[in-house]
């Protein structure tokens, strides 16, 4: 029975794809590139917001239907969604033959294999499974980069969030366990490790002996792969110690710090366990400790509570510390969080609105902000061939995170090689992308 795997959601959730898949292919599963191909479809859902939420379950129902009119025999849901509301997903999706959920993904295989003949089965278990090195993956995408996750979970509490409930309290995986995976894929020809997690900066602090983040990432650093790139970093956890073993580690010059909100009424409301003042003192000690480095960041507008004082303080705070890049979600009421019976609800209008004007003020800073790298040559990794045609090949710097900052666009044809490093001179702007030939 050939099975296709959608994934959907965040790059933890393509590891847990990667591994669904390499626990199928261990087990002799063929892996069909095209749903319609497949006789079980596997979709790897989000529930991270409502937003996600309907993704999800758009998409199980799209692929619901090669059921009825493809050669398609089974539909296996698996990740955030099932994790979180269990077996309310067969009562509510009748076209869903079983479900998993993050844990115990090798469970995959058991399910895959019974799919054409069982109905209605799950398998579910309470959130506490983390991979090791030696865990079969597939990495199917063709491109230089891939995710490693280096912790689960979270213990932060923060009040609008939901992930704590289905990933679990935050566990790390052994140091050393992260640097051999990171070895095995290095030695495949990935380029760049990029470290994910709930709470990357929290690593290591569950394991007593093991090491904090930082000893990490010095360790990684004694490794063959070029870019060591950790993201999502609670700002609370920045400390010296942090910052010194950061600026000796060999990452790359990129900080991807969510600060969710600057008005200090509105940060302690939603649990985030930091203030305005320190999160500008931290991000001004990650630019004086490492030269050129890139400052990413993400808000959250229309939290309960948020006046349009409270908002001004926002849109002040990204002003005076021009962040490279900046992305902005609105608030999303989830069940089982406190935030949705906090006074002050806004109205889901004003918060967009509260959201479009950070955004056109942070393109203004991206972009001049960016306009400073027009003539300078830089290393860019060379992702692959370009999705728009009026250029060859594209890729990015060490500035441009992949699937969420911009790229890089390469003129020429020749002398470039997908998955490679290659000198771009810069010659514009465009956005967030940047435009260059070979240097
Ligand atoms: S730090 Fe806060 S927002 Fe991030 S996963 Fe933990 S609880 Fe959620």
């Amino acid at each position: 029975m050939k099975v296709h795997l959608t994934t959907l959601g965040c790059p933890k959730n393509q590891v847990d794809s990667e591994l669904m898949l390499g626990h199928l292919s261990a087990a002799g599963i063929p892996i069909a590139e095209r749903a319609e191909d497949a006789e079980c479809l596997v979709v790897n859902t989000c529930a991270f917001i409502d937003r996600a939420r309907e993704e999800s379950v758009t998409t199980i129902l799209e692929l619901a239907r090669l059921k009825e009119r493809g050669r398609c025999r089974a539909l296996i849901v698996t990740g955030c969604l099932t994790q979180r509301y269990g077996s309310e997903i067969l009562r509510e999706l009748p076209e869903v033959d079983g479900i998993l959920g993050t844990s115990n993904l090798p469970a995959i295989v058991d399910l895959v294999q019974q799919a054409a003949a069982r109905h209605d089965w799950a398998s579910a278990a309470p959130p506490g499974y983390l991979y090791d090195a030696t865990t079969p993956r597939l990495v199917t995408a063709r491109v230089p980069y891939a995710y490693v996750k280096i912790a689960e979970g979270c213990d932060m509490g923060c009040t609008f969030c939901a992930i704590p409930s289905f990933r679990g309290r935050h566990r790390s995986r052994p140091l050393a366990d992260v640097v051999r995976e990171v070895e095995r894929l290095a030695a495949r020809g990935i380029q760049e490790a990029i470290l994910v997690s709930q709470d990357t900066l929290a690593y290591g602090r569950d394991l007593p002996g093991n090491g904090d983040v930082g000893d990490l990432l010095l360790a990684l650093g004694q490794t063959r792969m070029p870019w060591i790139r950790p993201m999502y970093l609670h700002p609370a956890h920045v400390n010296d110690r942090l910052l010194d073993k950061w600026a000796s580690a060999r990452v790359v010059p990129y900080v991807d710090m969510p600060v969710q909100h600057a008005d200090d009424a509105i940060l302690r409301s939603m649990r985030r366990a930091v203030t305005a003042r320190r999160m500008k003192d931290v991000v001004a000690a990650f630019r004086a400790a490492i030269p050129d480095v890139t400052v990413r960041t993400t808000v959250l507008v229309g939290f309960p509570g948020e006046t349009e004082a409270a908002f001004e303080r926002l849109l002040d705070f990204v002003d005076e510390v021009r962040f490279d890049r900046l992305g902005v979600f609105t608030y999303s009421p989830e069940a089982g969080t406190p935030s949705p019976s906090f006074p002050g609800q806004v109205d889901p209008e004003t918060a967009a609105e509260r959201a479009a004007r950070v955004q056109e003020a942070q393109d203004a800073i991206a972009w001049e902000r960016g306009a400073k790298l027009v003539g300078r040559v830089v290393d860019v990794l060379v992702d692959g061939p370009s999705q728009d045609p009026a250029f060859a090949w594209e890729g990015r710097t060490a500035g441009q995170a992949p699937e969420i900052d911009g790229v890089v666009y390469v003129r020429d044809r020749d002398g470039v090689s997908p998955g490679r490093f290659t000198r771009v001179r810069v010659l514009e702007v465009e956005g967030y992308e940047l435009v260059g030939e070979r240097a």
